[in-house]
C-alpha cells in the first residue's frame, strides 16, 4: 500500500517538474521597431534544430501561437521575433510581457531545416518578408560559414532587422515604401531578375502570397519543388 502512494507520488512529482519545464521566465525583451521585439528567454536544457519554431503560450492564458526561433543553436538563450498585429488577439498580450513574467514553451516543431549534409558544397537563398526572416537569423548563426544570400522584403528600411548582424555582400533588402533599401519595390521583382546557381537551395518564410509568389517565378526559372522548402505563417 506504502509501495503504490511512493510510486503515485514520484509520478506526481515527475509530471511537476515536466509542466514546469515548459515554462520559462522572460529575461529581456528588444524593441526593434515601434510594433516588432523580440522576446529573450533562458535557453536551459531546450535543443532544436536551426529554422524551427515554438509553440509560444503566456503563463494563465488558453491561447498560443507559433514563432520561429530566433537565435542560432549553439547560442544560451532562446529568442522569438514577433510583430504586433494591431487587430491580433496574442501578438499584442506578448508586446505587454516584462521581464520577469512567465510564458509557455512548446517544441520545437517543424522540418524547416537546413540539410546539414548540403551546406559545404550549396548555395542558399533565403527569401523572408518580414518577420519571415527569424529562421533565417536562426540558419546564419548557426552556420557562419555557410554559403548564403538572404532576400528581404519589407514595408520601410528599419524593419530591417538586425541587419547589421549578416554580411552586407549576402543581404539584399527590398522596400515597398520608401528608397532606402538596396531594391525599392518587391523581393519578388528582384528574384525574377536575378540568376542563380542551378543547386541552389531555396528557402522561404512569411505571408502565403509572398511564397505563391516566389514559387512561380521559381519554377519558371527551372528549379525542381524539392530544391524549394517553404514556412508560411499566415
Ligand atoms: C510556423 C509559424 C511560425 C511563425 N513565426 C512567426 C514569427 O517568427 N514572428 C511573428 O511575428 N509571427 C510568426 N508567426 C505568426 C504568429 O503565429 C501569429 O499568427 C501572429 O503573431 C499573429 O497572432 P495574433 O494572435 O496577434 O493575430 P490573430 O488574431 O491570430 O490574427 C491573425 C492575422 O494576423 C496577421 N499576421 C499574422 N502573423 C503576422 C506577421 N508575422 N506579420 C504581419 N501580420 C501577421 C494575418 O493577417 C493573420 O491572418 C508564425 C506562424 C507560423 C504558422
Amino acid at each position: 500500500m506504502q509501495a503504490k502512494t511512493h510510486e503515485r507520488m514520484t509520478v506526481e512529482v515527475k509530471q511537476a517538474i515536466k509542466i514546469d519545464e515548459r515554462f520559462y521566465k522572460v529575461e529581456e525583451i528588444r524593441k526593434l521597431t515601434e510594433d516588432t521585439f523580440s522576446i529573450r528567454m533562458p535557453k536551459g536544457r531546450f535543443k532544436f534544430k536551426a529554422g524551427q519554431h515554438i509553440s509560444l503560450g503566456i503563463h494563465g492564458d488558453y491561447q498560443s501561437r507559433e514563432y520561429s526561433i530566433y537565435n542560432g543553436e549553439n547560442d544560451e538563450f532562446l529568442e522569438v521575433l514577433v510583430k504586433e498585429v494591431k487587430d491580433g488577439y496574442f501578438s499584442p498580450k506578448l508586446s505587454n510581457l516584462k521581464p520577469g513574467n512567465l510564458v509557455e514553451v512548446n517544441g520545437p516543431f517543424g522540418k524547416f531545416r537546413v540539410d546539414e549534409k548540403k551546406i559545404d558544397d550549396h548555395k542558399f537563398v533565403f527569401v523572408a518578408s518580414g518577420t519571415g526572416i527569424a529562421p533565417f537569423r536562426s540558419m546564419v548563426r548557426t552556420y557562419p560559414d555557410m554559403d548564403y544570400q538572404i532576400i528581404h522584403g519589407v514595408r520601410y528600411g528599419y524593419e530591417a532587422y538586425d541587419k547589421n548582424e549578416y554580411d552586407p555582400k549576402r543581404h539584399v533588402l527590398c522596400t515597398t515604401g520608401d528608397k532606402s533599401g538596396d531594391v525599392h519595390g518587391r523581393l519578388t521583382k528582384y528574384l525574377k531578375k536575378e540568376t542563380f546557381d542551378k543547386s541552389t537551395q531555396f528557402y522561404l518564410c512569411g505571408n502565403s502570397n509572398m511564397i505563391f509568389d516566389a514559387l512561380e517565378i521559381l519554377k519558371k526559372k527551372g528549379f525542381d519543388r524539392d530544391q524549394v522548402h517553404c514556412e508560411v505563417y499566415f
